[in-house]
């Protein structure tokens, strides 16, 4: 390596995490006494004496304030899902008329942000709209635009959750004492914690401001209401891989250092399929530092494209026609003793775990596949799941070729295959090992096993990953406790065990499917099996409040029955709100921007018609058919713009489904037959008239 390169490496070094007040920072910073007892709470979850809490704040204000921090926040993620801030500074009068600078242990650990506009879903009536916010010690502090940025859960006073962290910490509680008492069960005596792991794949937009400007979709909705499909698309596919532009790779360095800066391990980018999509992705982490570190992914994805003219569209589906993004969730779970315990392994003993707790996943997404599609569901992401694109409605989960190979055998009563070679008995000492599977990667499966992890592949690209790991975390927790709960009584684990996989296999194989899941045929076959193919947001939400979810949220501690119907009512009420938005933004851009374009094309097409009647000798044909296409198009667009205003001037006044029910079938299917008549208008328009930048501007400029 020649100087400059190793300059450049320590430098980086340097700069990946300074802005985070990490273990490392912790532990050079804070009497060992009281780094002990923090990290006693971090690790174990044990209570934080107060006493501590004012040495740890005094610590932290000292770094920040050295860091160029005037301010602090409690950054914490309410119901819009997005995260919120309110930023107060350190300062503190003395009697001298001067200041200092101060930050005490009440400061860190609670907040009170006035909470009266955050979605509560009507858990937190307004006159004690106080709410609270608590710190989560489990995700580390960090300094944004001279802020310091601690982690907390937001909750209504009488403890109800208000955020989707809260819900996401009692999961991985759920799943961890779950965890631990099967892994005990089956002979571990060292393992006290298992923790999720996550690493979601971030895919994104990048446009240039200019066009962005000067369409009102894009910046009301985030997403084009309007646009015919380009002469060239991503037919070519060549844009997936493809070589990084310039722009964008400035841009992707200048975000890959912003992260780092704040202790986000961002590792991989590259151009996605579509032109002008990208996607980064980080090092896995534990679930709850992932869904924080995703969240400021998001934000830093959006600065930083604005400091370079461009803009960041995270939206599921910004260009109709076009792939959509999404964000691949890849899940697993770890001990702390230092196994991954979807790893296959290389010993029997680690063999029958894998499977045991492999059947675990297994279980849990067949039984509550309508939970996990809940889990996905967002007004953007209806244009992806259910719409003839990746991936479809219907969960079902990868396995590969090996593996459900083996689980096969299993369910016929022992491996033989020379697939594997040897016998397969679970928990006997001459079992062999499990193979890494070989087979190609199936990349139309929603819940895919990845070779120590599985992949869900619906999470939408801008929603926080907090709700879909929620309830993979609590749907795990529960087939866990069931295992655990039969182990217990059983007086040969071993035999119990295989007892127990061959059973899930029997009764949950047709949640495994290794085909094309794009395919027709899938379809008729997923329901021939009896799988769920909700395909709308609307029809997914309900799931929520079923009397099977309730239960399962109340028996883990993670979302209780209130709480559950104030989750149903947001989600809904997000969901109207957002289609509303849509449509008036649309009408309003059908009015005052489309009609006047085409009407004035129409005028100049009608003088044109004129002028060559003028002349006895000349055809006039040409312009008169034109005319006529084009009037008849006007026509049609007028009436369907008409059409949807009628809809909107008829939203009932009635329970957040029905309304949200109408916005799906009625409101909603008006908006898309106005853009269709405008996307045919549009290729029939001079384009130096067309009054917004087209797909091809678009897509193609960056
Ligand atoms: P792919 O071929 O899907 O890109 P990678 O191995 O590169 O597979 O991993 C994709 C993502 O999965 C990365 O974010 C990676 O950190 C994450 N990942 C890897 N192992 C685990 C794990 N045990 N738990 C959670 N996420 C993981
Ligand atoms: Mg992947």
């Amino acid at each position: 390596m020649d100087k400059g390169q190793i300059v450049l490496q320590e430098s980086l070094e340097n700069t990946f995490g300074c802005n985070v007040f990490n273990d490392a920072v912790m532990r050079t910073r804070l009497p060992k006494n009281i780094y002990k007892a923090l990290k006693r709470t971090i690790d174990q979850g044990l209570p934080l004496d107060p006493s501590v809490a004012d040495v740890v704040a005094n610590a932290m204000k000292d770094w920040a304030i050295e860091k160029g921090a005037t301010h602090f926040t409690h950054w914490f993620q309410p119901m819009t899902g997005i995260t919120a801030e309110k930023h107060d500074s350190f300062i503190s009068p003395t009697p001298e008329g001067r200041i200092i600078m101060e930050f005490s242990g009440k400061e860190l650990i609670k907040g009170e942000p006035d909470a009266s506009s955050f979605p509560s879903g009507g858990l937190r009536a307004t006159f004690e709209a106080r709410g609270y916010t608590a710190w989560d010690c489990t995700s580390p502090a960090f300094i944004k635009e001279n802020t310091l940025c601690i982690p907390t859960a937001f909750c209504s006073y009488t403890g109800e959750a208000l955020d989707k962290k809260t819900p996401l910490l009692r999961s991985m509680e759920a799943l961890s004492k779950q965890a631990v008492r099967v892994l005990r069960l089956l002979g571990n005596t060292t393992v006290t914690k298992v923790t999720t792991t996550v690493g979601p794949e971030q895919e994104y937009f990048i446009i240039d401001k200019k066009h962005y400007e000067q369409r009102k979709d894009l910046i009301l909705t985030g997403r084009t209401l309007f646009g015919a499909k380009p002469s060239k698309g991503q037919e070519l596919e060549d844009h997936y891989f493809g070589s990084l532009k310039e722009r964008i790779a400035k841009f992707m360095q200048e975000v890959d250092l912003e992260l780092w800066k704040l202790g986000v391990l961002a590792k991989t980018k590259h151009n996605e399929v579509a032109p002008s999509q990208h996607e980064l992705a980080p090092i896995f982490s534990t679930t709850n530092v992932a869904t924080d570190h995703n969240q400021l992914t998001m934000e830093v994805l959006k600065k930083v494209a604005g400091r370079h003219g461009l803009v960041c569209l995270l939206h599921e589906k910004p260009f109709a026609g076009v792939n959509g993004s999404g964000k691949h969730n890849n899940w697993s779970m770890s001990t702390d003793d230092g196994q991954n315990l979807l790893d296959p392994g290389h010993t029997p003993h680690e063999n029958a775990q894998f499977l045991l707790f492999l059947s675990a996943v297994i279980q849990a997404v067949d039984e509550y596949a309508e939970l996990l599609r809940m889990s996905a569901a967002n007004p953007g992401n209806d244009h992806r799941l259910g719409a003839n694109e990746a991936p479809p409605a219907i969960i079902s989960i990868f396995l590969g070729e090996q593996l459900t190979d083996i689980l096969e055998q299993i369910e016929n009563g022992g491996v033989k295959s020379s697939k594997v070679g040897g016998e397969l008995k679970i928990g006997v000492s001459t079992l062999p090992t499990l193979p890494k599977d070989t087979t190609d990667r199936n990349r139309t499966s929603p819940f895919a096993f990845t070779g120590n992890k599985f992949e869900f592949r619906m999470v939408p690209s801008s929603a926080s990953i907090a709700g879909p790991n929620t309830v993979l975390n609590t749907i795990v927790a529960e087939t866990l406790s069931r295992i655990a709960d039969r182990l217990e009584k059983a007086s040969d684990i071993d035999s119990e065990v295989q007892k127990i996989v061959t059973e899930i296999i029997k009764n949950h194989k047709r949640i495994i499917f290794n085909g094309n899941n794009y395919s027709e045929e899938w379809v008729a076959e997923a329901e021939k099996r009896g799988l769920p193919n909700i395909k709308s947001m609307v029809e997914a939400i309900p799931a929520l409040i079923a009397e099977k979810s309730v239960k399962l949220f109340e028996k883990h501690n993670v979302l209780n029955h209130a709480e559950l119907h104030s989750r149903y009512e947001i989600h809904l009420e997000t969901y109207s709100k957002q289609i509303n938005i849509e449509a008036l933004t649309m009408v309003d851009m059908a009015k005052r921007q489309i009609l006047p374009a085409a009407l004035k094309y129409s005028k100049a097409v009608a003088d044109a018609v004129t002028a060559v009647k003028a002349v006895p000798s000349c055809d006039v044909s040409a312009q008169e058919s034109l005319l006529k296409e084009l009037t008849a198009g006007i026509n049609a667009f007028y009436g369907s713009l008409n059409e949807l205003e009628k809809t909107l001037a008829n939203v009932p006044s009635d329970d957040a489904y029905t309304v949200a029910k109408y916005y799906r079938d009625v409101v909603f299917v008006a908006m898309n037959k106005l853009r269709a008549d405008s996307d045919k208008l549009e290729v029939l328009v001079d384009s130096s008239i067309w009054p917004i930048p087209t797909y091809a501007d678009i897509l193609f400029s960056v």
